[in-house]
């Protein structure tokens, strides 16, 4: 029998490693080894070893717990030809956006998760972790960083979100879809992922304050003085359209920027920031040249990991804006 490719599955917790009992309505109760087990099919794939890593729901995870799966993986790498790790869905797109920050290497590394409970009828914890497996063990995966597997569907890491609340369809990578997918036992890449993003490292340390806050139409001068004055290490705004806010704002959000890096998103979920089309007050134009920075593509929350990751590097104001240049 050829030899089996090695995967090495880490758990970092989430609701495919959840099970309800009695009055309980879901504790973490599985750690990899676990969550391999039942799923017996595994065994004809590869030859899977099981590491828990964290055992946490994903709201509650951290930037320094980003970084800690990422050196787990990277370790993970050096004696396998994929690792897999099991997460919440509720914070995989900040982590599959971290991970494909912090870690550059050829093997595989794939997220997946689960919306169902093990207990629950149609849990699809085991056949996500079994697509999971077969995508980090094909030769096809290798060199294509950071993917999430997930309802059979392969998405870049960077670009993938969760878009639904609680069905198992969850994910997508809009506007642009998913690069592969999973059929039978056959590993099938569309598309080829765009190069990295940057390469970022976690410099260690308290993980830098950073609020995400949204605009409408308007945004109260009271909201941007909460924000002086609350000791954040900076801010990002979501904003309508291509990165414009009221033109009230502009005045406080420049003073702002001159104390902390305050980066402006577009909140629409596709496309990104302009950067040379309008140039009425609280318009791209204006904001840039109040010293805010502009996401590009990233929406508010990739732009939150970016931003923190940057601060937690000791990144100036001119780095920071280099960094988010590179997006
Ligand atoms: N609460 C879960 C989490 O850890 C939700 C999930 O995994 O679907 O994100």
């Amino acid at each position: 029998m050829p030899q089996r490719p090695r995967v090495i599955i880490l758990s970092t917790g989430g609701t495919i490693a959840m099970i309800a009992r009695g009055s309980d309505a879901g504790a973490l109760r599985l750690g990899a080894k676990a969550l391999a087990a039942a799923v017996p099919q595994l065994e004809a794939i590869a030859d899977c070893e099981t590491r828990d890593i964290l055992a946490k729901p994903s709201a509650s995870l951290t930037l320094a717990d980003q970084a800690l799966i990422g050196e787990a993986a990277v370790a993970a790498a050096q004696t396998a030809d994929g690792v897999v790790i099991t997460h919440g869905t509720d914070t995989l797109e900040e982590t599959a956006f971290g991970l494909a920050l912090l870690t550059r290497i050829e093997t595989p590394i794939v997220l997946t998760a689960a919306m169902r409970r093990a207990d629950q009828p149609g849990a699809d914890g085991p056949a996500n972790l079994l697509a999971a497996v077969r995508v980090a063990a094909s030769k096809a995966a290798r060199g294509a960083g950071v993917l999430v597997v997930i309802d059979d569907e392969i998405h870049a890491g960077p670009l993938i979100r969760k878009s639904h609340s609680f069905r198992t369809h969850a994910f997508s990578s809009a506007p642009f879809g998913p690069i592969g997918y999973v059929a039978e036992d056959r590993v099938r890449f569309a598309l080829v992922p765009a190069a990295p993003p940057p390469l970022m490292r976690f410099g260690g340390g308290r993980p830098p304050i950073v609020p995400i806050v949204e605009a409408g139409p308007g945004l109260e001068r009271e909201t941007v003085a909460a924000l002086a004055a609350g000791g954040f290490d900076g801010v990002i705004l979501s904003l309508p359209g291509a990165g414009h806010v009221a033109a009230e704002a502009a005045p406080d959000l420049g003073r702002l920027a001159e104390r902390m890096p305050v980066v402006f998103a577009s909140r629409t979920g596709a496309g990104e920031t302009l950067c040379a089309s309008y140039a009425y007050a609280g318009s791209e134009i204006d904001l840039i040249a109040r010293g805010l920075i502009p996401a590009r593509w990233l929406d508010a929350r990739k732009s939150r990991i970016a931003l923190q990751l940057a601060l937690a590097q000791g990144a100036d104001l001119a780095q920071t804006r280099a960094i988010f240049d590179g997006f």
